[in-house]
């Protein structure tokens, strides 16, 4: 069993786009920016914001906070964001999910413009992926694949089975899967006899929330085990893969923390850049 070890394909990741900020700006002479959005008080994304915004330091690019209070209206949202579509200075756009219930996400998220679109939560690049055309991918997926090909895992004609249907990691995993032409399964919480389904699979993705909730008897020997979730139970993180039972019976699989995680920020400083060269070119 090999781990899958996403702090140091991050690192490398990380420091290939330093390197690229370097020779943009040289090329470009504007230095890439990210702004992020982000409202109210929610503990986990100040976290989150604060993680990205070191990791634009790290790389080199410009980050602009935008801390709005909770009580903000939907309409008023949209506005920030309209200003920011506008700002030639801007390259990628973040609103940081969730949103206070009064406001509804899709509509914040479709606003932003589908080029500064840099999560790729946006209809257009959903779209435009799912029609296999060029697009922002969302970060979380990206940076599977960005794990997989850093391991030389084979991923065309294997048989790729996703456990959960997301629209941020169920989903685009399981269609970037078939654009590298695996045979794609996606299975969700009616899937009956998820056991047999999971059993047949080459690469298996979990992204469900729910601690240790893959066990050994649902993973096919030398199967590759890509562990999305993150849970806390007593205060300590764990993934939706049971790790310890699970891993031996792997030929490759991620640890939470330290698998899938630290690639997504990664990805995230890669859409601004490809956002940032797609503006820039014009
Ligand atoms: P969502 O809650 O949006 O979706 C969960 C999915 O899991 C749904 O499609 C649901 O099915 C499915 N599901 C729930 N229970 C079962 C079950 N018993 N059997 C099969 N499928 C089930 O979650 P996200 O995709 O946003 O996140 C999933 C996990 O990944 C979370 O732990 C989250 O914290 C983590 N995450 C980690 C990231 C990282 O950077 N490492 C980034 C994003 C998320 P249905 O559609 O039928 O309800």
């Amino acid at each position: 069993m090999i781990l899958l070890d996403g702090k140091m394909v991050s690192t490398n990741l990380k420091n290939n786009l330093k390197d690229q900020v370097i020779n943009l700006k040289n090329k470009y002479s504007v230095t890439p920016k990210l702004a992020i959005v982000l409202v109210g008080n929610n503990q986990a994304s100040q976290v989150y914001v604060k993680n990205k915004i070191k990791a634009c330091e790290y790389i080199g690019i410009n980050c602009e906070l935008i801390e709005v209070n909770s009580e903000i209206s939907e309409h008023e949202l949209l506005n920030i964001v309209d200003k920011l579509n506008n700002d030639n200075q801007v390259h990628g756009i973040i609103v940081q999910l969730p949103l206070p219930k009064h406001i509804n996400e899709q509509v914040i998220i479709n606003a932003i413009s589908n080029q500064k679109d840099v999560d790729g939560f946006g209809i257009d690049n959903k779209g435009r992926l799912f029609s296999g055309l060029d697009s922002l991918h969302s970060a979380t997926p990206e940076g599977i694949m960005a794990l997989l090909d850093a391991y030389n895992i084979p991923i065309e004609g294997k048989h790729a089975v996703v456990v959960g249907r997301s629209n941020i990691v169920g989903k685009p995993i399981a269609m970037l899967l078939l654009s590298r032409n695996a045979t794609v399964t996606i299975t969700h919480s009616k899937t009956k006899e998820l056991e047999n389904i999971t059993k047949q699979a080459d690469i298996l993705v979990v992204a469900i929330g729910k601690a240790n909730f893959i066990t050994e008897n649902m993973v096919k020997e030398g199967a590759v085990v890509i562990d999305v979730g993150i849970n806390r139970i007593d205060s300590k993180l764990c993934g939706d893969v049971d790790f310890e039972n699970v891993a031996p019976k792997t030929s490759y699989i991620t640890p939470v923390p330290g698998g899938v995680g630290p690639l997504t920020i990664a990805s995230l400083l890669k859409n601004t850049l490809l956002a940032y060269e797609k503006i820039l070119k014009k």
